[in-house]
């Protein structure tokens, strides 16, 4: 029904970049007490340009350009920025040569159009990233968004002012945005981390980060490279390295259990049959606690012989992406017996295929089970090693003591290369919000709010930071990201529509509520199945951050019960109130 009340809402006009009689003219996000680019505080000085707006998004990844969407679908006027040159987010930036989807394409995409679903064929169920940049580019230009996208715009400053009750935002071009409601849809996964490693910037080669790559392609044809880490972009990226460069060395911390993506291009009776069953998918994707179409099985490990469960764990390892957890023994993450023994199994694998069984070993991770860390997929991965250019060092045998201008230096010599290919990770969950400089009512630093770790409600809101949200961010569900961010944006939207028709200006959470959901995240976090605190989802990676889980320890449908309650509740939850006095109302009640 949400969208039928969305389309008969009055589409307002749209917030203009000029300051100018329109912008002042008592709009919803507009401000008696803020005179577009008077403030010099926020405004640099010969800012450009100062848009008033009622929705300010930050960020043109998958989650930033559906809230715009929905946000103008739902008759606000609204703007997005975004630091990158195009839009894409996490696709873009991650232009790293094998990016690509783990989660299939056409569940990763949007499900908010049919038309755009059956007009958008994707030509892989696993796409890489070229097309999946395509797709958001054409999404973009199909909703006609891009009107309202300025990009390479990255938010400086986030300020409330509590007596206009406005955010009033600084991008680093030098304009101003003052927003009536600010969402950041800045990503858990879009600040790269570089490892503190002494001489890092004195390299003399090339250097790169897989979380922000070059437009320009790198070249590796005849070169030494490098490559450390081995995550889920390190793994993906190790294949393409090893057929190009004269030599890869590929430095390793933490062996993971690398499993096969199994993609393959999608056939055009697939195509066609994708087309024909769209509801029934959107429904699986909208409903299911994973966000994906895989069937959960019905058996536990041990209800199946030995025989059956070799034959399952061949299954398993030939079938698509995450289907090995979501479509796995329905104990693998509870029964440490169950996990051992597909854990053995993929080991046995390894071996099968890594010709130097020393290599092998050391490919094998001994310090985690299966699912305790994310897994990665892989296509040709393992079998890189059987390259004579390819060659493994075992970090925690021979830890780095520093880059040289030369090459990387282990405790067991200096390795020479042209290029050094970071696949070191990111600061997860919090580390964009944190570094926005988001400061809320009495100019509390989110910094300092969150200086023990996110707390949240929802993971939509926080307290003290009134009108501010941030979707896929810290305390999101964990499974197919665009799922249930996007049940986040819907969330949100209807939130900002029900405030709207009903008058009310302010939206800020109960601090009450917000300590409940924030304790139920981490009592979750401990029990099982979740992630083993030696993962980036409690920030152990990143040097002095707070250790705490920084997903939905509950799930996707805690998330579902809890916005069921919050909207029949009529969104008491949130204390909503006016406009402030000095301020204009908002003027556009549906
Ligand atoms: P990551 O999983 O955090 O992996 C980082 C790697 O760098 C790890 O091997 C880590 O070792 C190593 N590392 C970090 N600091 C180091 C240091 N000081 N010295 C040596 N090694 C160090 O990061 P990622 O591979 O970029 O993946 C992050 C997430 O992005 C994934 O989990 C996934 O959610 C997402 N992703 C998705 C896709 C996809 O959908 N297709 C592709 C790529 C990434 P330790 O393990 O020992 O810390």
């Amino acid at each position: 029904m949400r969208r039928q009340e969305a389309h008969g809402e009055r589409r307002p006009e749209m917030a203009t970049d000029e300051p100018g009689p329109e912008a002042s003219a008592g709009a919803p996000g507009q401000d008696a007490g803020v005179v577009p680019g008077a403030d010099a505080g926020v405004v640099a000085a010969g800012a450009p340009t100062t848009a008033v707006v009622d929705v300010l998004v930050v960020g043109a990844g998958i989650t930033g350009i559906y809230a715009l969407y929905r946000a103008r679908e739902a008759g606000f006027s609204a703007l997005l920025v975004e630091a990158g040159a195009g839009v894409g987010g996490t696709w873009f930036w991650n232009r790293y040569p094998g990016a690509r989807f783990d989660s299939e394409s056409y569940t990763y995409g949007y499900l908010f159009s049919e038309e755009l679903f059956d007009e958008w064929e994707w030509q892989e169920h696993f796409a890489g990233q070229p097309e999946i940049e395509r797709y958001l580019n054409h999404v973009v230009d199909r909703f006609d968004l891009r009107r309202d996208i300025r990009l390479g715009a990255r938010v400086r400053a986030a300020l409330y002012d509590d007596r206009a009750g406005t955010w009033r935002v600084t991008v680093d071009d030098g304009s101003a945005v003052t927003a009536w409601f600010l969402i950041a849809a800045t990503g858990v996964l879009s600040v790269p981390h570089f490892p503190d490693v002494p001489g890092r910037e004195g390299f003399q080669g090339e250097q790169h980060h897989t979380g922000l790559w070059p437009s320009e392609p790198v070249h590796f044809a005849g070169r030494r490279v490098a490559v450390v880490g081995t995550g889920s972009s390190g793994v993906q990226l190790v294949p393409v390295v090893a057929a190009e460069a004269a030599s890869l060395t590929v430095y390793q911390r933490t062996a993971n259990w690398c499993t096969p993506l199994n993609n393959a291009p999608i056939t055009p009776s697939e195509q066609a049959r994708l087309r024909s069953e769209f509801d029934a998918i959107r429904h699986t994707l909208n409903t299911s606690a994973s966000g994906f179409l895989h069937v959960p099985h019905d058996r536990a490990t041990f209800d199946d012989a030995a025989e059956e469960r070799l034959a399952f764990y061949e299954k398993m390892w030939n079938s698509p992406g995450f289907s090995k957890l979501t479509s796995h023994y329905t104990d693998l993450l509870f029964d440490p017996a169950a996990n051992d023994e597909w854990c053995a199994f993929i080991a046995a694998k390894v071996r099968s295929i890594v010709e130097d069984p020393a290599t092998a070993e050391r490919l094998i991770p001994n310090d985690h089970r299966y699912g305790e860390h994310r897994p990665p997929f892989v296509a040709g991965y393992y079998e890189a090693y059987n390259r004579p250019n390819v060659s493994l060092v075992d970090l925690k045998q021979t830890p780095i003591v520093g880059v040289t201008e030369r090459g990387i230096e282990t405790a067991d010599g200096l390795r020479q290369f042209d290029i050094i290919v970071w696949a070191t990770g990111f600061d997860f969950g919090t580390g964009a919000l944190l570094r926005m400089g988001v400061r809320g009512r009495r100019g509390v630093a989110l910094e300092e709010r969150w200086a023990d770790g996110p707390r949240t409600f929802l993971g939509v809101q926080t307290a003290g930071f009134p009108n501010f949200f941030f979707p896929g961010g810290p305390h999101a569900a964990a499974g197919n990201n665009p799922r249930y961010n996007g049940d986040q944006v819907d969330f949100i939207i209807d939130l900002l529509t029900f405030a709207r028709r009903n008058g009310y200006a302010t939206i800020e959470v109960d601090p009450a509520a917000e300590a409940e959901w924030t304790a139920m995240v981490d009592r979750g976090a401990t029990r099982s199945p979740s992630f083993s605190e030696a993962s980036y989802y409690f920030g152990t990676n990143i040097p002095g951050k707070p250790r705490r889980y920084l997903l939905n320890s509950a799930g996707r449908r805690k998330l579902f019960k809890e916005i069921a309650k919050v909207v029949q509740d009529n969104y008491k939850v949130f204390g909503l109130s006016p406009a402030p006095a000095d301020a204009l109302t908002p003027s556009r009640q549906a």
